[in-house]
């Protein structure tokens, strides 16, 4: 589902930092229950263990679970990237995970899948571990931006080539808390704001 441009104003605390709403709070409710409808169809009465990763998925994966009705566990994966220039790939592992996935079913939940490096690194290494299955979810598609050959087998909406925050995703670890999802002021990026 492409992200249509929202008619939502940005709320006017935000204005300075913020130049539009790309999805507004109704629209990522409405998409998130239809993807859970989506996940409690083909994973009904199935035990499944989701995994998230840290910190962006925090608020889509709180209210997509509070849809399901199946018997699940839940664990997370801490990752960081190193900057720019490092090797594509290489993870820094902020957090391991705790639950043992062998031979289960298994969701991997991102934020967003940009070049695909973390999902592709993360995917591996759970695959190590020897689920059942594993598939991918992820509530924002930036396909312009992809360097790995990966694509997600669940997807919130497709974006174009713009920086979002909000609705768990930050910039320097701010905007986490917006209800919707907006497009920052390249002014606030360019300036290096930490
Ligand atoms: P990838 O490894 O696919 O390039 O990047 C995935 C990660 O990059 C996401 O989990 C997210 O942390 C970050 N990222 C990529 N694009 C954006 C964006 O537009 N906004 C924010 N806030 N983070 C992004
Ligand atoms: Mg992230």
């Amino acid at each position: 589902m492409p992200a249509a441009p929202s008619k939502v104003i940005v709320p006017k605390y935000w204005r300075g930092e913020l130049e539009r709403v790309l999805i507004a709070e109704h629209e990522i409710q409405t998409r998130v229950a239809e993807l859970a409808r989506q996940l409690q169809h083909d994973y009904a009465r199935r035990e499944l263990v989701i995994v998230a990763l840290l910190n962006g998925t925090v608020m889509f994966l709180a209210d997509l679970v509070r849809h399901l009705e199946l018997p699940l566990r839940l664990d997370f994966i801490g990752v960081s990237s190193y900057g720019k220039g490092t090797t594509p790939g290489r993870l820094h592992v902020t957090k391991e995970l705790k639950v043992d996935v062998r031979g289960r079913d298994v969701l991997l939940i991102d934020d967003i899948l940009d070049t695909g490096r973390t999902l592709k690194a993360v995917s591996a290494k759970l695959k190590r571990f020897r689920p059942r299955s594993l598939k991918t979810c992820v509530l924002l598609n930036k396909q312009a931006r992809r360097v790995e050959k990966i694509r997600a087998d669940y997807i919130g909406f497709q974006i174009e080539d713009f920086f979002v925050v909000g609705y768990g995703l930050d910039f320097a670890e701010q905007y986490r808390n917006l209800p919707f999802i907006g497009v920052l002021h390249e002014k606030i990026y360019l300036a290096g704001n930490k």
